[in-house]
């Protein structure tokens, strides 16, 4: 872990785009200057009018409702509700986005290096050519509480919520949701996803679930895309007799708890083409697909997306669900009942 830091080096290289979307701001920017209520969390005025505006080129920022400006850094500082003034306070927080955005800038740090485009709204990071898709993650997100109320109030059990890394997460992007780690076929960590612990607060600008975006480091541009893999596919290792396909995340959790571990889901009401080859590859030639789909119009589209890509390559099964069921509201006994290999090893 590096020690010192250079304030001045680092405001040049960090993106004010990249910090505000990592503190959970959605970008709104007309060229380069982004308007938005006050993120602050020491914001004192009413969060009616869109009172904060930043520059994204020269890094800095201003709320006219509580009267806060600065620069990028001090703009994380106050996120994380450390007193800009404070020196030691500042020099800890730019620490962590030296560390997770310049790491470069550790090992050289007086090293004067080529200024890259900042990003705006309108160039965006399209200048740079290829995005590398679902790359593996570096890091691992830190103090997840596992034993928060929310998924056991949905009746999950400290072993399934241990089993899939679930945890409530209280600082960052994915503040005030649950963490769910998602990797690639190999296994590999590539980001995680957060769901909104209280469905009161689900609206338009913060949605049940929110995925990575877009990130940029050193010039290259990595993306996340959830259309590319399977949520909880990694665990099958070889193909397999018999593998469930759902919509959702609460779906796969509720058949490994209900002792049906071969669920897989596509994380959307589509099932992509990179997906169906997937399932397809994690199915014996003679086995079977089962898909349970929810019992509204949502998932009978999703459904028929499934249909047309895997039944070409595997033996699919559609079970059914009533209006408005969806998986998670069916029983152990009908869980069984549905599934004649349930007690298959
Ligand atoms: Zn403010």
């Amino acid at each position: 872990m590096a020690t010192w830091v250079n304030f001045k080096n680092l405001r040049e290289q960090l993106n004010f785009a990249t910090v505000l979307r990592h503190y959970g701001v959605e970008i709104k920017a007309k060229g380069e200057q982004h308007q938005g209520f006050c993120p602050l969390p020491l914001h004192n005025g009413k969060r009616n009018s869109p009172s904060f505006s930043a520059n994204l080129a020269r890094g800095i920022f201003q709320c006219f409702g509580c009267g806060a400006k600065g620069n990028l850094l001090e703009f994380a500082a106050m996120m994380e509700k450390v007193d800009p003034n404070d020196g030691t306070g500042l020099r800890k927080v730019a620490l962590g986005l030296q560390e997770r955005f310049c790491p470069e800038l550790r090992r050289n740090p007086e090293a004067k290096r080529k200024a890259r485009p900042k990003e705006t709204a309108e160039t965006g990071p399209a200048k740079i050519v290829a995005a590398m898709i679902n790359p593996p993650l570096d890091f691992e997100l830190k103090g997840l509480d596992p034993a928060h109320a929310y998924p056991l109030s949905r009746g999950f059990t400290r072993e399934t919520i241990a089993h899939f890394g679930l945890g409530f997460c209280s600082r960052g992007l994915l503040k005030e949701r649950l963490a769910l780690p998602l990797h690639n076929q190999k296994g590999r960590l590539i980001g995680y996803a957060g769901r909104v612990v209280d469905d009161t607060k689900v609206s338009e600008d913060n949605p049940r679930y929110r995925f990575p975006g877009k990130r940029e480091r050193e010039g290259k541009v990595f993306e996340f895309r959830k259309t590319q893999f399977l949520y909880n596919g990694f665990r099958i290792k070889t193909p397999v007799d018999n593998v469930i396909a759902v919509e959702g995340f609460t779906s796969v959790w509720w058949l490994h708890q209900n002792g049906l571990p071969h669920v897989v889901a596509t994380m959307g009401a589509d099932c992509s083409e990179k997906q169906a080859e997937l399932v397809a590859s994690l199915v014996k030639p003679d086995g079977h697909v089962w898909l349970m789909a929810d019992g509204d119009a949502a998932g009978e589209r999703f459904a028929q997306s499934f249909l047309i890509r895997v039944s070409p390559h595997r033996v699919v099964r559609w079970v059914k669900l009533g209006k408005d069921r969806q998986p998670t509201d069916l029983s152990g006994e009908e869980l069984k009942a549905l599934f004649s290999f349930h007690s298959d090893p």
